[in-house]
C-alpha cells in the first residue's frame, strides 16, 4: 500500500525534528570549547572543592580559571564557554554546565538505531 499524505507529513515532521535536534547539539558542542573528558574533569574538581572540601563559592569563576590554566587550556576560552551555558561562577558551572547538555553520552552505539 502506498504511503498516505498523512504518513508523508508525519515522516517529514519527524525528520525535521531530528535535524533540528542534531543542529542544536552540534551548535552546543561547537560553542563548548572543552572536550567531554575535560568537562567531566572540571566538574569533578569543582564538586570536590565546593562540596567535599567545602570552600564556598566566591561567587566567581576563581577555581575554574586556574583549573583551565593548569590543564594547559586557554582560561578565557574556557570561561567564555561555561558562561554561555549558565556557568557564571564555580557553583553554577557545577550545577548548570552538565555533560548531558551536549548529549555526549547519547552518541548511538554501532548497530543501535536512534
Ligand atoms: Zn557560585
Amino acid at each position: 500500500m502506498p504511503p498516505t499524505p498523512q504518513d508523508n507529513e508525519a515522516r517529514r515532521k519527524k525528520e525535521f525534528r531530528q535535524q533540528y535536534k542534531q543542529r542544536e547539539r552540534a551548535e552546543a558542542c561547537r560553542r563548548m570549547r572543552l572536550q567531554p573528558d575535560e568537562l567531566r574533569k572540571l566538574l569533578n574538581y569543582l564538586e570536590e572543592q565546593l562540596f567535599r572540601v567545602g570552600v564556598p563559592c566566591d561567587p566567581t569563576l576563581s577555581r575554574t580559571r586556574p583549573w583551565a590554566a593548569n590543564e594547559g587550556l586557554d582560561p578565557e576560552q574556557v570561561l567564555e564557554s561555561v558562561r554561555l551555558f549558565g556557568g557564571y561562577c564555580d557553583c553554577e558551572v557545577a550545577f548548570n554546565v552538565t555533560p548531558d547538555l551536549f548529549r555526549w553520552g547519547e552518541i548511538p552505539k554501532a548497530g543501535e538505531a536512534e
